[in-house]
């Protein structure tokens, strides 16, 4: 037997309700801000990702799925979901378009340690807004992810952090200042700290090993040494959050993986994950655009992950709606007239399941009653003979004839006003 790779699942029908109503929220809600749906390939180009995520990050050195394709390029399958969205912004020249406003849903693909909530091939949903470079964009964005999470259900464990990254002209000093201040402790930090120290020293505030604590509590933050535009917009950006009252949390501590993160950057954290409970994550990044070889265009998104917010709802069931009929029939003249009858009502809008594989009566009434059909229809050679069919409400048990050829209007509105 040929099972799914490890740390791949299938997503069945009873959960596929779940899902569907994530991605459903997230199209109704969207909209209402402006946004449309994207949709990019599920690989592109190793080289898109090396230069937008950045070649030496562990997503591109450890995690991607590469591989060469026939022709010998090297593919990968995306293992986020902005590079993309960057790189046909550039491609398109939507520049031109401004404000851009995207949103995006799907598969991305790591190859990392599997675990609850963490998969191989994972499902994001994330929105990109390109052009605006004041606070104002920020706010909004942020009013639309909590927004949706709110709308899923999640309202009372939600928790918004922020933070500010600098941007290019406050962030280079900052760094030096907080390389200098780690390395008067670098002994005490772990092997991890020790070589991001020098390649990423913002990563070591990420860190959250107890050893390293210590140290980075004592160090200093990017937040303490704004240049004047950043701290600017970091302080409206608060006054519209209160402005709107979406209560949230200033964390210094609170960095990007990904280098082109600049100003903004902030979290959505829910109740009930533990230690892994970001649910969306985001930030700018005004210089990825140009440095995918794009024109200079500031930018903000966020993404979220589809597994975690499916666990958080796992309690609350989303069941399928039921059939709306399920058609019973009684030998083969009967079954033919079934197949047309069935399709008549469904081109009507009905939901019709039609007995399949014959059965006596009494195997496809038990049928109809595992369907959960609010009505059995059946047919059989006295009703044929007739041109009729019997109408039984599964939950009264009463039953009636109607003639075939009303059998249309009759059930479409005993559909409509049964309970
Ligand atoms: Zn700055
Ligand atoms: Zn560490």
């Amino acid at each position: 037997m040929i099972q799914t790779v490890r740390g791949v699942h299938d997503l069945l029908p009873g959960e596929t309700t779940l899902w569907q109503f994530l991605e459903s929220e997230a199209l109704s809600i969207f909209r209402r801000y402006g946004f449309e749906e994207i949709r990019t390939p599920l690989f592109e180009k190793t080289e898109l990702f090396a230069r937008a995520v950045g070649a030496t990050t562990d997503i591109v050195e450890k995690e991607m799925y590469t591989f060469a394709d026939r022709g010998g390029d090297s593919l990968s399958l995306r293992p986020e979901g902005t590079a993309s969205v960057v790189r046909a912004f550039v491609q398109q020249s939507m520049h031109r378009h401004l404000p851009w406003k995207v949103w995006y849903r799907g598969p991305m693909f790591r190859y990392e340690r599997p675990q609850k909530g963490r998969q191989r091939q994972f499902h994001q949903i994330g929105c990109e807004l390109f052009g605006p470079e004041g606070p104002l964009a920020d706010a909004e964005l942020m009013a639309m992810a909590m927004h949706y999470l709110t709308g899923i259900g999640l309202k009372d464990a939600l928790v918004l952090e922020i933070n500010s990254l600098g941007c290019l002209a406050c962030r280079a000093p900052y760094r030096d200042r907080l390389i200098a201040a780690l390395r008067t402790s670098a002994a005490q930090l772990c092997d991890d700290c020790q070589n991001r120290l020098e390649r990423n020293p913002l990563r070591v505030l990420d860190c959250k090993r107890e050893s390293c604590r210590a140290t980075i509590t004592r160090a200093p933050v990017m937040l303490d040494h704004l240049c004047p535009g950043c701290h600017t917009h970091f302080a409206i950006l608060k006054d519209h959050l209160t402005g709107l009252g979406i209560s949230h949390q200033v964390n210094p501590l609170m960095v990007r993986g990904l280098d082109y993160y600049n100003r903004t950057a902030f979290e959505i954290t829910a109740v009930g994950l533990g230690a892994q409970n970001a649910v969306a994550a985001g930030g700018r990044y005004d210089g990825l655009v140009e440095q995918m070889g794009g024109t200079a265009t500031p930018a903000i998104g966020f993404a979220m992950g589809l597994e975690r917010l499916a666990l958080l709802l796992d309690g609350e069931n989303r069941h399928t709606l039921p059939m709306e009929v399920y058609l019973v029939t009684l030998g083969n003249a009967a079954e033919q007239a079934g197949l047309k009858l069935a399709d008549t009502l469904r081109k009507a809008g009905l939901s019709v399941e039609l007995n399949l594989g014959g059965g006596s009566l009494k195997s496809q009434m038990k049928r109809a009653g595992r369907s959960q059909a609010r009505f059995a229809m059946l047919i059989g050679d006295t009703e044929l003979a007739n041109n009729v069919v019997v109408v039984k409400d599964m939950l009264q048990s009463q039953q009636q004839e109607i003639p075939i050829p009303e059998t249309v209007n009759h059930m479409i509105t005993l559909c409509r006003t049964s309970p």
